[in-house]
This record gives C-alpha cells, structure tokens and sequence, in this order.
C-alpha cells in the first residue's frame, strides 16, 4: 500500500501523554509568541482551565516579507522556562528549517524544567521534502504535518509518509482548511469532513486547526462562534487533537489576530467541545 509505514503506527506515548486515533488533545494557545506578558497570561488560563498542552509560534512563515516573522530562538527560553511553571507538558511549535530543531533542543536542554515539543510542519511545508526528511530521521520529537492547502489529500499522506518512512513513528497529521474561494467568507474551505477518511487510510491520530481553517471569531446567527461550530464537526467526525488560537488581546496579536478567540472564551470552547466529544 501507499502508506506501509503510516499503517503500522497505532499511536505513541510523549511525555506522559497518549496520542492515538480513540485520543482527544486540545493545544489552545497563541499563533505567534510576542511578549512574556501575554504568554503567561494564556498559561495561567489554560492551568486554570486543566490543561497542560499549548501552541506557541516561534518561527512564523509569512506571506508578506516584512511582516513580522516570529522571535525564533530568542523566546525559547523564557517560553519553555514559563511553561515549566504553569505545568504544560507538550507544546506545537513550527520549525521552517531543520536548524530550528537543533534550536529546540539546546533550549531545552538549558531550561530548568523542560517541557516536550511537537515539531510542527507548517501547510506551506508540507512537500519541503528535505523538512520532512529531516524530522522523520530524528526520533526525539514526533511531528504534526499540516495538510497542504493547495494539494490532494493523498499527496499530503505521502509527505507524512516521509516521516514515517525515515523512521519517526509519532506523527499527528492536521486537518486546517484548504485554499477556495467557494469557502468563502471563511479563510479556508473547511475539511473536517475528512477526519474518518484520514483515520481509515491510516493510522495517525488526526488533528483539526479551526483557527485556520475557518480565520475569523465570527459569531454565528444562534450567538456560537462560528470557530465553534466548525471545532464541533471535527470533533464529531473524530478528531483526536485540536489546534487552536487563542490571545489576551486579539487586537494586539502580531499574527493572525482576527481567528484568535478571547482568554475568556476558552471556558465556552471547551464546553462546547465536550458535548460534540460525548456525542462522538
Ligand atoms: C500555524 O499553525 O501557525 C500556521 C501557520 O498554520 P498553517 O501552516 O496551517 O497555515
């Protein structure tokens, strides 16, 4: 079969936690690390709320040149030594370029409590096979490959069967929307319809980003957030991980501030999620 290694993977345990297809994981936290403020302040809401998994975005891939790029390995220790005092465990964090992972691991390896990192493979990556390569070839870290946004499902297993193929057998693959303007107003065309497909073809736990997928806190007509609604077909179509923005001030985000939902909407996005999981 076309994905032989991808089918003999049935999930993998890091740090304490188990990843598998019957798994459910929320990583709640910020696109793009800007200041240790707003860092602590998500901590201390996502502690408060039981977790102790998040997204912090170090290395950010930009469309525009002089956007703003990310704090690359400048933040990692003060994000990593934050992290080990609100008790996160797992935190996704993109890396653009094999020399990011090297990064990582020194700043772990310096930080007084370290936490476990998902190498995150952004959807502008996807086919960066040298990337995948790199990461496969590693097994320190599992991985969360991005659907591509402009390729077919089955060319974006076959990047994760890169991975798998090199040898690294903790691998999520993520589900965040694909390039349409049919999917319009929406960012991206959501593709949450493909959780099961993705879960029959192989055996990778299967992870929804709604942030990207549907790129705005729009609230629906019935007063739920639109990023609700869109969280809820993925869980009930059964995903095993969500991917999602949050910041202090969505106003002040450096990136993609207009899907990131409030610190206090993270109460309502977690009890929504729960009644579409127990109806799974
Ligand atoms: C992200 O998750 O921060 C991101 C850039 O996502 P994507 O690669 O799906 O656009």
């Amino acid at each position: 079969g076309r994905h032989n290694d991808l089918l003999r993977h049935t999930g993998f345990h890091y740090k304490g936690l188990n990843f598998d297809q019957d798994s459910l994981h929320i990583f709640a936290g910020l696109c793009a690390v800007d200041t240790p403020k707003h860092v602590e302040e998500m901590m201390i809401v996502l502690k408060a709320n039981g977790l102790n998994c998040t997204r912090m975005g170090a290395y950010k891939p930009r469309t525009n040149p002089y956007a703003f790029q990310g704090h690359g390995k400048q933040c990692l220790p003060w994000v990593f030594d934050l992290a080990g005092k609100y008790g996160i465990k797992v935190i996704a964090m993109e890396v653009t370029h094999e020399s990011h992972m090297a990064e990582i691991d020194q700043a772990l390896k310096d930080a007084g409590h370290p936490c476990g990192v998902i190498m995150q493979i952004g959807t502008r990556n996807t086919q960066n096979f040298e990337l995948l390569k790199a990461i496969g070839k590693q097994k320190n870290y599992p991985a969360l490959l991005k659907r591509g946004f402009g390729i077919t499902l089955n060319e974006s297993l076959n990047a994760a069967e890169y991975l798998a193929s090199e040898g690294n057998s903790q691998v999520i693959f993520c589900l965040r929307g694909m390039k349409s303007d049919f999917g319009a107003p929406h960012r991206n065309m959501v593709d949450f319809a493909q959780v099961p497909t993705v879960k029959r073809l192989t055996r990778m736990p299967v992870c929804i980003d709604p942030s990207h997928s549907v790129g705005s806190r729009d609230i629906a007509p019935d007063g739920v957030l639109e990023l609700c609604h869109a969280t809820a077909q993925g869980v009930l179509a059964g995903a095993n991980m969500v991917l999602v923005d949050f910041h202090p001030k969505p106003q002040a985000a450096l990136v993609d501030g207009p899907q990131a939902l409030t610190l206090n909407e993270l109460d309502v996005f977690l009890k929504d999620m729960e009644i579409s999981r127990k109806a799974y």
